[in-house]
């Protein structure tokens, strides 16, 4: 189901065309994966191991290096909570009280709360990314 990928935690940096800026959303507020990516990069820097995303579910920030050192699979940084792979506790699961919890971004509650269309048209709701989230989140 999710096997489409948004970027390599293997690659060590994204280029991404300087035209490409949050500025251009989609009016149906759909971000294209480059979109996606150059937002990323501007926030974070090329490296996608440095990137990093709030947990809707607790709130627990993590970097895709993170979900990497986890042992979990690049489609589930920014997807699912990194607590899934490290054995989280459970009962801070949809909280808002700080993680890491075992939320998963397929599971039947989906909380994911930007779209992103991938180059073949599909669309993956993923996590926030940190700091972005901190006036909206309240
Ligand atoms: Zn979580």
């Amino acid at each position: 189901m999710q096997s489409r990928i948004l970027f390599s935690s293997s690659r060590q940096a994204i280029t991404v065309n300087e035209t490409s800026t949050s500025d251009s959303i989609a009016g149906d507020g759909v971000l294209s994966a480059e979109q996606w990516r150059a937002e990323a990069s501007r926030l974070f820097g090329p490296d996608p191991l440095r990137w990093r995303f709030v947990c809707p579910s607790c709130g627990h920030v993590a970097a895709v290096e993170d979900w990497k050192n986890a042992g979990a699979k690049d489609t589930q940084a920014a997807f699912s909570c990194v607590g899934r792979y490290i054995g989280a506790d459970d009962s801070r699961t949809f909280r808002k009280e700080g993680g890491p919890c075992t939320y998963a971004g397929g599971g039947l509650i989906r909380l994911n709360p930007v779209a992103v269309r991938h180059e073949d048209g599909a669309i993956t709701h993923v996590f926030a990314f940190a700091g972005a989230t901190t006036a909206a989140a309240a």
